[in-house]
């Protein structure tokens, strides 16, 4: 996380080094998209890499479910490295842009132009199949069910860190997880 600069993840006028999530939602253009999206707080950040990082050693594959701003995702590059393949997924177009201009300012463009950091636009319930199986599959948005595609994309042995679901006696669904984050949903 010292490698990778989260000014340079925050639009202008937020808070780029507090330990708050930091808002990344776009104009009125997006608001189709109806849920704002933001950057995770550092602390989630590092806890999600906690929980990972046996599954982010040099040569693995990892898939970012939602990638938002890019800045876990370029995280997960720099771990990787050279011989392993970071990729995320994020469906609002824009974000994918802004994500690949903020990569570019650091430590992880050169992996972003060798190939071995790509971000795509796309449905991340439907995982990035290209570069399955993965080693760890970070999901960066609360799912209501577990996405199949995302489990079949699964090493055996890897690792995909989830928001915890239970499903309660009555039926409802409660989605929490150890920290208690509450995040974006997973559309
Ligand atoms: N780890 C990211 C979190 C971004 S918030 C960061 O710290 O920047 C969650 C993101 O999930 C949002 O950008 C939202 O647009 C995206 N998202 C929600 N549902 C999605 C889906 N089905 N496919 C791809 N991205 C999705």
């Amino acid at each position: 996380m010292m490698k990778i600069d989260r000014a340079h993840f925050v639009p202008p006028g937020g808070l780029p080094y507090d330990d708050a999530p930091q808002s990344i939602a776009l104009p009125l253009c997006c608001m189709q998209y109806r849920f704002g999206a933001t950057i995770s707080a550092p602390h989630m950040h590092g806890y999600c890499l906690s929980l990972l990082a046996d599954y982010l050693k040099p040569g693995m594959h990892v898939l970012d479910v939602g990638s938002g701003s890019g800045y876990l995702t370029a995280v997960f590059s720099v771990m990787v490295g050279e011989t392993g393949k970071a990729v995320g997924v994020e469906h609002i177009p824009e974000l994918v842009d802004r994500s690949r201009e903020a990569i570019k300012r650091g430590p992880a463009g050169k992996l972003l132009d060798n190939g071995h950091l790509e971000i795509h636009v796309g449905d991340g319930k439907q995982g990035w199949p290209d570069a399955a199986p993965y080693d760890a599959i970070h999901v960066g948005a609360a799912a209501a069910e577990l996405p199949q595609a995302l489990v079949d994309q699964l090493k055996p042995g890897g690792r995909m860190d989830l928001v915890i679901i239970n499903k309660l006696p009555d039926g409802s669904i409660e989605k929490k997880n150890e920290m208690g984050v509450r995040y974006v949903p997973l559309v």
